[in-house]
């Protein structure tokens, strides 16, 4: 070989530079191999607790209304969904602890509980297995079905879900292999859902998951990604035995879509055969997505779904529309709500948000109308709290009430609360002066005292320029560290007043602090007090 370097260690040092840039979620390629993207992985367990998660799936034993009483703090309503849910994850885990340590058990056939959930955009049907796994301790990934193609080649390799599940399990395939993949817009590949005919693509890939359901070992090292390349050269170079591949016997399968014409499927169905529903002339969106409820698999095929492959998910529920009602019981009462991030948002800077039932009710009604679920409820919010969010952090407002009036006219709020806090903001952009002459003094060793009437005139500059305190000092005072170096050198004073004249003509009294530094050096007689002037 030419190259003089151990390939060994120039492999393993790029082994480490990926690694380290992969936390970042940064993009990886060469001249000789496609830009791929690493993921940056979503809040992996510790390598450390994974033998800790592992006991628990040997040990596994939560009971369905445990489950369901677990899920009912996060997610309103959707109580059939939970009740389902918690039944199909008891019997998963239950079977898992059974095989775990059992060969023989593993050969026997078993139908895996993997599960459909039908319904409406942002009513929780992700949220409801996110929580779920984060109950249990098993890895989560959520992909959507549209991304995979059925060569792998364009888009993405429905394989990689579970290199994504080795990745959220800290690395580790033992414990990825009890893992739970989710798969959002099934709906989308559907063969027969595209007009023009049959989606030969959908079909595809609807086989390469059945395939990934049922019982594949996947291998984690892929000729097209490096870093997993480099790491089986690691472990080969280093002796180590680690396991290469997963199972995917184990793995529990979600598929999810909202399924609107298949609703309108089953409606037909249903309003043409005598007994059912009746039909409703004014039936909207939210409750046509009540017809998935009566979902039977002769729907799904006609629909477009391989017999073989919707076999594979025998557990199939509903999710229901969320009324006003719901959201607003989500902001009030959903622990983690997306209510309580902004709660925590604004206690970041010490600010205690309270949020009125008539607000609430208000927002929850605007949101009702985005027709996106509790999604709707992240876009009013982030409509209302934009200008107190960028405002109030650098503002006195230690308190902010979010009323009616409020959803109605943030803006008219934001400036009234500015208004009646005025003579406390003006303490603390004092505060603010003297954190910025505290960081002059410990970067450069130089005092800058300050008076009153200095203070004034650049909070007036803030004012006007809407701009920081800080970001007014650093520009009024960026030239000051060279010339006061001269004036110590020459003089050894090291602490000097700033009055309004030196706000107002920052360079103009440098400079004339400098000359007079130098008239002083010459004529060392002056005395204490003509020293002392340099304000
Ligand atoms: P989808 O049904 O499209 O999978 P998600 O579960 O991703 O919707 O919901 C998006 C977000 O909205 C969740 O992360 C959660 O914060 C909130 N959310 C949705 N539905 C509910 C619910 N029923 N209860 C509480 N929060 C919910």
């Amino acid at each position: 070989m030419s190259d003089e370097k151990d390939p060994l260690e120039e492999i393993s040092k790029n082994i480490q530079d990926l690694l380290k840039n992969a936390k970042f979620g940064i993009q990886v390629g060469g001249p000789n191999g496609p830009i791929q993207e690493i993921p940056k992985p979503k809040d992996p367990p510790p390598p450390s607790q994974t033998p800790v998660i592992l006991d628990r799936i040997r040990h596994f034993n939560l009971k369905p209304k445990e489950i369901r009483d677990y899920l009912d703090r996060f997610v309103i309503e959707q109580s059939e969904a939970k009740k389902v849910l918690s039944v199909a994850i008891c019997d998963h885990y239950n079977h898992i602890r059974h095989c775990i340590d059992n060969p023989q058990c593993a050969e026997k056939e078993y139908s895996k509980q993997n599960i459909v959930l039908l319904g409406p955009t942002g009513v929780g049907k992700t949220y409801l297995m996110r929580t779920a796994a984060k109950l249990i301790g098993v890895p989560f990934v959520k992909a959507d079905a549209t991304k995979f193609s059925e060569t792998g080649y364009v888009g993405g390799d429905v394989e990689d879900l579970v290199r994504d599940l080795v990745k959220m399990a800290g690395n580790d395939p033992e414990l990825a292999q009890y893992g739970i993949i989710y798969i959002d817009e099934i709906d989308k590949i559907a063969s027969v859902s595209n007009p023009s005919g049959r989606d030969v693509s959908g079909r595809g890939v609807q086989i390469n998951l059945l395939k990934l359901m049922e019982d594949t070992e996947v291998n984690l090292a892929t000729p097209t990604d490096m870093m997993s390349q480099m790491q089986v050269i690691m472990d080969l170079s280093q002796g180590a035995k680690k396991k290469r591949s997963v199972n995917t016997r184990n793995i529990l399968f979600i598929v999810s879509g909202a399924f609107d014409k298949l609703a309108e499927d089953i409606k037909k169905r249903i309003n043409s055969s005598t007994i059912g529903f009746s039909s409703d002339p004014n039936s909207d969106e939210d409750s046509l997505s009540e017809y998935l409820k009566e979902v039977t698999t002769d729907d799904f095929i006609k629909y477009g779904f391989e017999p073989e492959f919707i076999g594979r998910l025998p557990v199939r529920v509903a999710c229901s529309a969320l009324t006003e009602n719901d959201l607003a019981a989500i902001l009030k009462s959903s622990e983690g709500s997306i209510l309580s991030q902004y709660q925590e948002d604004f206690g970041g800077y010490s600010i205690d948000l309270k949020v009125s039932d008539e607000a609430i009710g208000e927002i929850a009604k605007r949101a009702s109308k985005e027709k996106t679920g509790a999604r709707g409820l992240m876009t009013v919010l982030e409509k209302l709290f934009r200008e107190f969010k960028f405002e109030l952090p650098s503002s006195a407002i230690k308190e902010l009430a979010i009323d009616l009036t409020t959803v109605k006219d943030p803006k008219k709020k934001l400036q009234k609360i500015i208004e009646e806090n005025r003579y406390l903001q003006r303490k603390v952009w004092g505060e603010d002066i003297d954190r910025f002459a505290h960081s002059f003094r410990a970067t450069y060793k130089f005092e800058l005292v300050f008076d009153e009437d200095a203070k004034e005139a650049i909070i007036d500059i803030a004012v006007r320029d809407d701009k920081t305190i800080h970001a007014v000092c650093e520009r009024l005072f960026k030239n000051f560290q060279h010339g006061l170096s001269i004036i110590a050198r020459n003089v050894g004073k090291k602490s000097f007043t700033i009055s309004r004249k030196v706000i107002e003509a920052p360079e103009k009294s440098l400079s004339e602090w400098v000359v007079k530094s130098f008239q002083e050096k010459d004529t060392p007689s002056s005395t204490t007090d003509e020293r002392t002037s340099y304000i």
